[in-house]
C-alpha cells in the first residue's frame, strides 16, 4: 500500500533561507511578501488574488501549488472573484507547465482544512499541481539528495517563470520577481 500515489499528503516544508523570517502562516506572508524575494522562496507567478509556488519537496518536476491570497481552509469562503482568479491562473499553470516541462499528463487537487485533510499549512487552502510523465514514479525516493532536490527545483522554477513570462497579459517587472497578471 506504499504506493498509493498521494502527493497532498507532502507536507510543504520550511526551507533554508525560503521562509525562516516568517511568523504564522506562510502562504499569507508570501502572498503578501517582498516581491523581490519571490525567487529565493519559488513564487513562480502572481495573478490580482492567488499565486503559484514550487513545492519544496516535490512529487514530480514541476510540482507546484496554486494559492489563494484569501486565508481560508474552506473552499465556500471564496467569492467569486477569488474562485475566478483561482481557476484562471490555474488554467495558465497548465499552459506553462505544457510549454516549459512538457508532462504527459496532470493530477491536480485541492487540500482543504490543514491537518485534517493531510494538509501542509493550515487553515490556507491551495491546489497541487502535479505533472505526470508515463511510466513515472515518486521522484523523491529518486533524488533524496538535498542539493540535488534544490538543484531541480531552481530549473523547474526557471523553464516555468519563462513559460508565464511568454503568456499574453504577463509582466516580468524584474529578474527576482513572479511573473505578474493583473488583468
Ligand atoms: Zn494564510
Amino acid at each position: 500500500m506504499d504506493q498509493v500515489f498521494a502527493p497532498w499528503r507532502i507536507e510543504w516544508v520550511e526551507r533554508e533561507g525560503g521562509n525562516d523570517d516568517v511568523d504564522g502562516c506562510v502562504f499569507c506572508a508570501f502572498a503578501e511578501g517582498d516581491r523581490d524575494r519571490d525567487r529565493d522562496r519559488w513564487v513562480v507567478a502572481r495573478s490580482e488574488r492567488s499565486f503559484v509556488l514550487m513545492n519544496n519537496y516535490p512529487y514530480s518536476p514541476g510540482h507546484v501549488m496554486v494559492i489563494p491570497h484569501a486565508h481560508t481552509g474552506d473552499y465556500r469562503d471564496l467569492d467569486d472573484e477569488a474562485l475566478l482568479d483561482h481557476a484562471r491562473l490555474k488554467q495558465r499553470t497548465f499552459d506553462a507547465l505544457d510549454d516549459g516541462l512538457g508532462p504527459d499528463a496532470y493530477n491536480a487537487g485541492l487540500n482543504l482544512g490543514g491537518g485534517a485533510a493531510g494538509g501542509s499549512i493550515d487553515d490556507h487552502l491551495h491546489t497541487h499541481v502535479v505533472p505526470r510523465w508515463e511510466g513515472d514514479t515518486n521522484f523523491m525516493p529518486v533524488i533524496s539528495d538535498t542539493q540535488v532536490i534544490v538543484e531541480a527545483v531552481d530549473d523547474s522554477y526557471d523553464r516555468l517563470r519563462e513559460a508565464f513570462a511568454e503568456q499574453d497579459g504577463a509582466e516580468v517587472t524584474g529578474e527576482d520577481r513572479a511573473v505578474v497578471f493583473s488583468e
